[in-house]
């Protein structure tokens, strides 16, 4: 697979990696940032050093920042071995929900009616301001020996 590198080939899908990129480096430390890679059936949202998982993406304009997110998604978790990306409230995984313009990580909460959503792109900024995540986080960095 190539990785397309050339921003001017396709800017929104960049743009839209860009975010995802930031959620990861958020959650995950230390893995290697998404990439748009190439081959013979399409453009997939994978790692460069180890490929993807799924399916193309939709030919443009169809595709937006939603389809990226599930795209990511699906690889990221094939990579890891492990949902990506959780909840720092909750825990639980998230999926990308359109809410008029904004694609928002969305979770369902541990109640009826709790479901809340986090802008693709934001998981950092939420980490430094939720104390009760950030415990939780490092509980579950000591148990999982994956994590650090
Ligand atoms: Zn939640």
């Amino acid at each position: 697979m190539e990785t397309l590198t050339d921003r001017d080939f396709y800017p929104d899908w960049h743009d839209a990696l860009d975010l995802l990129n930031r959620d990861l480096a958020a959650s995950e430390p230390g893995v290697e940032p998404f990439a748009l890679l190439l081959n013979e059936y399409g453009v997939y949202v994978g790692f460069p050093s180890w490929g993807a998982q799924g399916n193309a993406l939709p030919e443009q304009p169809e595709a937006g920042l939603h389809q990226i997110a599930d795209a990511a998604q699906e690889s990221a978790m094939e990579f890891l071995w492990r949902t990506w990306p959780v909840c720092p409230e909750h825990g639980l995984g998230v999926h990308p929900r359109s809410e008029g313009e904004q694609v928002l990580w969305w979770c369902a909460g541990r109640g009826v009616g709790e479901g809340h959503g986090t802008p693709v792109g934001t998981f950092e900024a939420r980490r430094t301001m939720s104390r009760r995540a950030s415990k939780r986080r490092q509980g579950k960095v000591s148990r999982d020996p994956d994590l650090r």
